[in-house]
């Protein structure tokens, strides 16, 4: 089966073999399981069902959110030799007669629809008399709440299943796989002893890093005043800042443009065309800029400032090296743009569940900031994928720096929250640990503690730094949301118990480090 699928693959599509995470979610559905297949954007989503297929007796109904990307897929199946049609409402009723009466011939192997769709009685009548060998969703986290795109049209689509004279198998695709997401397409969708594939969030033509503490603009003008031949992509979270960088670049000569909902529909298209074409070099954009867009040769992304996500991170990140070719993808961290990104999810007027999860995301996006690990391995974990190593390139893998003893540092700090009752913030435990004359540290008798004034070599600020690592690293656990309260992570009893060191890349030092042997065995 599996031979028969690659000769569609080369005759129809001109592909040698398919990605090997395309091989796994095919060889699924051709066996009959309902299968949901997690790739990134641009991982190569739509191969997955389209091979199946054309390999199946009767037609797939390929269920899609966005009307112009359903077009282009049709379009582009059409070059390839593949019947296939739409039916959305920017067809007029004899159009769509027409096309549900050549589906009833037989002449489609894929028919796109949108969602609601499904729930009109034409559209359920016309299926009624289809053999449907499958029914394909994509971007299937639309169907979760918890996705970023929540579409409650989505919801129709388990109930049409259920409604069809014969059970179709069901090949569920997304880019979004957080456990909640996941849980929801399997639910909502009611996939059926489905098998879940993740692959190919790791990039490896993409070097990843996260500075800190630079002067942005200028390590921006440095930055591009080297690549002036390249396209390359700055995002920025506001409006407000995609101009003013916008004005300063054009001012000193630079091949910019811009792209954000401030400006009109007509500005943006020549702006983004203006990029796609190499007229100009360099697109200063919010988040609005890049869905669909597909420009092979983008060198760098950089991020001016935080997202709210990994998943709005990344898509936009991996936006660089299309085409393969190495391509950097920087992100300029500034702890201020915390609060800024806090505020957004204040701002917002959902429920406070919802609030939480947001939270949750934005903490591990910061953690990502934050990690010594491997960035592209903190993130293919991230989406679900455990298997991954060390890339190799990143900026932290790359990184120089030895790798220092912190164990000593650690049981201090991860004790001193263990005495305080795991009840309080970073600030909190940093000053009990500096040794600090502060009302409250006083109010609450922490200066009888033993851990009290043990870090008195460090700054607050080092302590607090030092906490934030242990968050990233998952050490300590911040467990509640609007203010945040310091807990142990799972990782910080072996510890504690001198069964497990700490190493850490970025030095912290204290002003003199003590080393005292005796105070291990009084931690413990
Ligand atoms: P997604 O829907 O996951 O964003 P697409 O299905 O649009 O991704 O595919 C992304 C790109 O990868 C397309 O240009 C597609 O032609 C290409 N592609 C997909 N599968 C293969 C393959 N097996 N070999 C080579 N190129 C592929």
């Amino acid at each position: 089966m599996l031979q028969k699928a690659e000769e569609k693959l080369r005759t129809y599509f001109g592909y040698t073999s398919f990605r090997p995470g395309q091989q796994t979610i095919v060889k699924s559905l051709l066996s009959g399981c309902d299968t949901l297949g997690i790739m990134p954007t641009g991982g190569g989503k739509s191969i997955c069902y389209q091979i199946p297929a054309l390999l199946f007796d009767g037609v797939t109904i390929v269920i899609s959110p966005l009307i112009s990307l359903m077009k282009d897929q049709v379009d582009a199946l059409a070059s390839a030799g593949i019947a296939a049609a739409e039916i959305n409402s920017t067809l007029d009723a004899a159009e769509v007669r027409e096309r549900m009466r050549k589906a009833r011939e037989g002449v489609y192997k894929l028919l796109y629809v949108a969602p609601e769709r499904l729930e009109t009685d034409s559209f359920m009548a016309l299926v009624s008399e289809l053999p449907i060998a499958m029914v394909a969703v994509d971007e299937a986290h639309c169907v979760s709440q918890w996705g970023h795109d929540f579409r409650p049209s989505y919801l129709a689509i388990s109930r049409f299943i259920q409604s069809l004279p014969k059970r179709p198998v069901i090949a569920a695709l997304t880019a979004t796989a957080t456990p909640e997401v996941t849980a929801d397409i399997q639910r909502l969708l009611s996939l059926q002893d489905e098998r879940i594939y993740i692959s190919g969030f790791g990039r490896d033509n993409l070097h990843l890093s996260v500075r800190k503490g630079e002067d942005r603009r200028r390590f921006i003008r440095d930055y591009l005043e080297a690549r002036r031949e390249q396209a390359g992509i700055v995002y920025a979270a506001t409006r407000k800042d995609v101009d003013a960088l916008y004005d300063y670049f054009q001012e000193r000569g630079f091949s910019v443009t811009r792209y954000h909902a401030g400006l009109s529909e007509a500005e943006r298209a020549r702006n983004q065309e203006a990029f796609l074409y190499d007229d100009a070099r360099v697109m200063f954009a919010t988040n609005a800029f890049g869905m669909g867009i597909d420009k092979s040769n983008v060198r760098y992304v950089i991020h001016y400032s935080l997202p709210k996500n990994l998943e709005a991170y990344y898509q936009e990140a991996g936006r660089a090296g299309r085409d393969g070719e190495p391509s950097e993808c920087i992100l300029l961290f500034h702890s201020q743009d915390i609060q800024t990104q806090m505020f957004f999810i204040e701002q917002n007027q959902q429920g406070a569940e919802r609030r939480e999860h947001e939270y949750k995301k934005l903490y591990a996006m910061i953690d990502y900031c934050r990690t010594p690990r491997c960035l592209q391995q903190y993130i293919v974990q991230y989406f679900g994928d455990h298997a991954a190593g060390e890339c190799g390139r990143c900026g932290n893998c790359t990184n120089e720096a030895e790798l220092a003893d912190i164990t000593l540092e650690a049981q201090k700090v991860f004790s001193c929250v263990k005495r305080m009752r795991e009840r309080y913030g970073a600030s909190l435990v940093a000053q009990v640990l500096k040794g600090s004359r502060n009302k409250k540290v006083l109010e609450f008798g922490f200066d009888k503690l033993p851990t009290y004034g043990l870090m008195s070599d460090y700054t607050e600020k080092q302590i607090v730094d030092l906490i934030e690592l242990f968050i990233a690293e998952g050490y300590l656990r911040v467990t509640e949301n609007k203010y945040p309260i310091l807990a142990l992570g799972d990782r910080a009893l072996p510890v504690l118990k001198g069964e497990e060191q700490v190493w850490q890349k970025v030095l912290i030092r204290p002003i003199k480090r003590e080393e005292d042997d005796e105070l291990f065995e009084r931690l413990r």
